[in-house]
This record gives structure tokens, sequence and C-alpha cells, in this order.
């Protein structure tokens, strides 16, 4: 898709340290690293959100995705990762191109969930049970989209500026790492 970076970084109009590919799923490491190994899995083809995708594109990213969890986790000697995939504005997603984080993490860090950037709810049991009634009603109903994002120009030409600021050394003994653990991880 025009003016996608995922979609430049696919068709390699912009320069990334890619760490996996094939014909389906591009991995490379994030420009704006949350830890050594932060690495980015995405479908080379174009969806927005992961409710665009074909059960059987969605669920062959997935596979990807846990082998870059293995070969991240290992390459940084890490204690733990992190996954994490946005859909739509509300939930932050930044690029409208599906993309799932794989963020390895460390006990040195403070273990702390990702889901923890959301505090809790307290919910009374009706309103539990009612959720619950209202997910098991809505499994097979058509597809329904998260709200249109706003055209967000600005926050792309900021993440185009980042790349270049990038530590590159690091990013290249983080990338060649990867590389060490997909030699010894990946079977396909
Ligand atoms: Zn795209």
């Amino acid at each position: 898709m025009e003016d996608c970076v995922f979609c430049k970084i696919v068709a390699g109009q912009i320069p990334a340290k890619k760490v996996y590919e094939d014909s389906t799923v591009l991995a490379f490491l994030d420009i704006n690293p949350r830890n050594p190994g932060h690495t980015l899995v995405v479908p080379k083809k174009h969806y927005e959100t992961l409710m665009q995708m074909p059960e059987k594109e969605a669920g062959e990213l997935f596979e990807r995705v846990k082998k870059l969890a293995q070969a991240a986790l290992k390459a940084v000697s890490a204690d733990g990762v992190s996954i994490s995939q946005s859909n739509g504005r509300a939930a932050g997603q930044i690029i409208p191109h599906v993309h799932f984080h794989v963020i390895p993490r460390f006990l040195n860090e403070g273990p702390v969930g990702l889901e923890n950037i959301l505090p809790g709810k307290k919910m009374p049991e009706e309103v539990l049970n009612d959720t619950v009634n209202k997910i098991k009603q809505n499994i097979g109903a058509p597809q329904t989209e998260p709200a249109p994002r706003e055209e967000k120009q600005e926050e792309i030409k900021e993440i185009e500026i980042e790349e270049e600021t990038v530590n590159d050394k690091r990013l290249d003994e983080d990338m060649k790492k990867l590389d060490e653990a997909n030699d010894i991880d990946f079977d396909f």
C-alpha cells in the first residue's frame, strides 16, 4: 500500500535491520527499541488490522511470532518475552499495517506485564456474565472494524526521523545475535 511505512520496508524502499524473511512474513528490529532485541513481525501483504486477515494467514503469522520470540529471547539472554499487538487508534496503533511487537524482558527492569498499562477495573458479576454471553454470541459474527483512524502524517514523519538517529552499532550487534539464534532454531 502506498505511503505505508511497513509496506515500504517490505519492498526495500526503506532500510530496516531484517532478522527473518520468508514468502509471507518479514521481521526486523524496531527502530525505537524498548529493550535489546525488540523485534517487529509483519505480514508482507498489507492488512490494517488483525481482524482483516484471513484465519490461515493470521495463523502463519503467529507461528513466526513464536519462532522470533524464541530467537530474540536467546539472542539477548532475556528472562522473558512480551508479545503485543494493537488494532485501531483506540488501542494505540500508530502504523496501520498489522504488526506484532516481540520484546525481550528482564527481571531487573521490574516484572511488569504489558497489560498493566491499563489500570485494573472492578466489574460486577452480572456485567462479567453479560460480557461472556456477548463474546460467545459474536464468535463467528461478521467482521467489525475498529473506529477509523485519522491520517497521522506527523507521526509517520517522526518515525522516519528516528530511524536516522538510531544507534546502529547496538542494532547491528542485536541483529547478529538474532541471526545466530535463527541458525539454531529455525526449521522452516
Ligand atoms: Zn502496509
